[in-house]
């Protein structure tokens, strides 16, 4: 197969019933309309072979991680994802790898009616680029820097499972309650991160500033913090943590809490809600069967700060995962 076979027979065939499109794969650019009162946002992701993923990896599962990393980061704007770029890099026409890389991403691209519009196909080393454009209502957009003190600190859901699992694939502990099947979840929780696209309307209607947790909470809350001008204290106690985490550290095994504030991959938001909105918030949630955990409290003094089950406040590290 030359590289415009493989294009049409991975790529072109991933069809999408968006009408926005105006062509897409198959020109030296593809053409979308943006409807009026729409404002357009791109962000782009690299995933490495070794870093981001093993080689051994079934290709479904890369294909798929690549797409979620990209719509999380739509979704902690506020954002709807609409259309995708993919440059993808090859170290040898593999047929059987590109159909499972061409199922994963068609089925990941399904889930939120994301249409693939162009991108570019080279060989070289295995990586892979995917570029997603999402819309967003006129001045909707919800970014880092809209955080003020005394709002209250959000986080979406459980953390600490991908960087455990991570730390799995290192070294496995040897303990009677943890098994394959405990591995299986982690691992899972790793390879298929689920981006919070329901949050998406009340993000816009109450978050004053948010992001997607892909470093860390301590790391990401801090970059938040960082372009707000402001400071946060977290209370640890509140810190939703993965069963699976909890479960590792009943065993005795390492600090849960390193990893839900410390390592990554988790692409839950983190998000910032001004007290005097908090109840109407919190109303919706609950009408939304959405469960919400408040962690924090913005803080005028600038830095991360933790207070411990003692009640005691002190400095918190806002170490996460860095790639120099
Ligand atoms: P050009 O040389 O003009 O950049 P290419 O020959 O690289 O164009 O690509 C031909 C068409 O196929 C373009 O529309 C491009 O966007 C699309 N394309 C190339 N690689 C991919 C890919 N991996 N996924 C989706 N579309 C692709
Ligand atoms: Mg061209």
């Amino acid at each position: 197969m030359d590289e415009f076979a493989i294009i049409d027979t991975f790529f072109k065939s991933l069809k999408s019933t968006r009408t926005d499109v105006l062509f897409g794969i198959g020109d030296d650019a593809a053409c979308m309309q943006l409807a009026p009162g729409l404002e357009l946002l791109v962000t782009t992701d690299t995933l490495v072979s070794g870093v981001h993923f093993l080689p051994t990896w079934d290709a479904y599962d890369i294909a798929y991680k690549a797409v979620m990393v990209n719509v999380s980061d739509i979704a902690a704007m506020a954002g709807n994802p609409c259309w995708a770029t993919l440059a993808l890099t090859l170290p040898a026409q593999d047929l059987t790898w590109l159909t499972r890389f061409s199922a994963g991403l068609g089925d990941a691209l399904g889930l939120f009616d994301i249409a693939l519009v162009g991108g570019d196909t080279t060989r070289g080393p295995l990586s892979m680029t995917l570029t997603m454009h999402g819309t967003v209502p006129l001045g909707q957009a919800i970014r880092r820097s809209g955080a003020s003190a005394s709002d209250l600190i959000y986080v979406s859901g459980p953390l600490g499972a991908a960087s455990l699992a991570v730390e799995w694939l290192h070294e496995r502990p040897t303990h009677p309650d943890l098994d394959e099947s405990n591995y299986a979840v982690l691992l899972n929780c790793l390879k298929h991160p689920y981006p919070r696209v329901d949050l998406v309307p009340y993000l816009r209607q109450y978050a004053s500033a948010a992001i997607d947790i892909s470093d860390g909470l301590a790391a990401d809350l801090n970059h938040l913090c960082a372009e707000s001008h402001v400071g946060a204290c977290l209370d640890l106690s509140r810190i939703p943590l993965h069963t699976q985490v909890s479960q590792y550290f009943q065993a005795g095994l390492l600090n849960p809490l390193d990893f839900a504030l410390h390592g990554g991959d988790d692409y839950e938001l983190c998000f910032t809600i001004p007290l005097a909105l908090n109840d109407s918030f919190l109303r919706d949630m609950t009408h939304a069967g959405i469960a919400c955990h408040q962690v924090g409290v913005i803080e005028s003094a600038l830095g991360l700060r933790q207070k411990t089950v003692s009640g005691l406040c002190l400095d918190l590290s806002p170490r996460g995962y860095q790639h120099f």
